[in-house]
């Protein structure tokens, strides 16, 4: 389908009012939209609506009790903010490991997160972290804004339940507790530029050696970013001694359902997710 119309609205509701319309593909960096439109993938729609000049989608602020990043903080804006910086190391360490610069410069959080990949970076610490996303549209003429939590958002590969005519606004991430320890891992077939093979992301609260509130997300090892119930039950109240840090390891690699495709086997991917996850909670011990 070739584009008919480009929009570039200049606030939140003028945005929201174009969408209602329907049958209109929303560009934000465009580092996904423009390689799977010329592929053939995802061909864009006739309204192509640059949501870049909405003032609401930006920003990154403390409010109350949670971190509030608007939809077009860039990745290289999220690695470089205090606050992110202050309270959730977990998404710099992840930065660190997205694409290039140039591609950081210009991909947002927000697409990140409707794009939906299994792959996602950004998405395996926001799902450590309980991040929500906020959503808003003008069903009847006014805005109406509502939150989701990021689990229950992603409903599979470039699938989200993100309604007709609705916008991501932002994503809340709650600020830790307390002696919280954030660590990421990501592992692709090259040392650059790649896309994750796996990728495990694990949030904790570690006092005198027991860990409580444990998080542990993993990525690309199904449809969606999923979170490891299993190994969280594992080590939930206990001390990370090391027959209970292969047993969560044990867990991890049961729990996934990754497939076989370019960049790893089914098979690797498990055995990956084994290794990694003992070597992620040795460092947690030991440090
Ligand atoms: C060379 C290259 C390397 C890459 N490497 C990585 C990598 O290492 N890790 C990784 O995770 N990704 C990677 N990507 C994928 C991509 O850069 C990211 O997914 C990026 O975060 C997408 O953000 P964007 O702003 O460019 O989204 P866009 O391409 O503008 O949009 C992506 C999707 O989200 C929708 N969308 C965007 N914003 C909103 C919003 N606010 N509300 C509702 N819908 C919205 C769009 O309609 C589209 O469906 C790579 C891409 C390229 C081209």
């Amino acid at each position: 389908m070739t584009v008919e119309r480009y929009l570039a609205p200049r606030d939140l509701d003028e945005a929201l009012e174009v969408l209602r319309s329907g049958d209109a593909t929303i560009l934000a960096g465009g580092t996904d939209v423009m390689p799977q439109s010329e592929s053939g993938k995802t061909p864009l729609r006739k309204t192509l609506v640059n949501i870049r000049r909405v003032p609401e989608l930006t920003g990154i602020m403390l409010a109350k009790n949670e971190v509030r990043i608007g939809a077009l903080t860039t990745i290289s804006e999220m690695m470089a903010n205090d606050l992110i910086r202050k309270h959730f190391p977990i998404l710099v360490e992840a930065g660190d490991h997205f694409a290039s610069e140039q591609i950081r410069n210009a991909a947002t959080l927000g697409g990140n997160v409707c794009n939906a990949s299994p792959a996602g970076d950004t998405l395996v610490p926001m799902l450590a972290l309980d991040a929500v996303v906020e959503l808003a549209a003008k069903p009847n003429g006014t805005v109406q804004t509502h939150t989701t939590p990021l689990g229950s958002f992603l409903v599979g590969p470039g699938k989200t339940r993100r309604g007709p005519g609705e916008l991501l606004v932002a994503i809340r991430i709650p600020v830790p507790p307390a002696g919280q320890v954030q660590r990421f891992f990501k592992f692709g077939t090259r040392p650059a530029l790649d896309i994750s093979a796996i990728a495990i992301g694990l949030a904790a609260v570690k006092a005198k050696g027991v860990l409580s509130h444990v998080r542990l997300a993993y990525g690309a090892v199904a449809p969606v970013p999923m979170r490891g119930a299993q190994a969280e039950a594992v080590l939930e109240g206990k001390k990370l001694a090391p027959e209970v840090i292969e047993r969560a390891a044990q867990a991890a690699h049961d729990e996934v359902k990754p497939i076989s495709d370019v960049r790893a086997s089914d098979w690797y991917r498990r055995e990956l997710m084994h290794n990694m996850v003992k070597r992620m909670l040795a460092d947690v011990q030991e440090h």
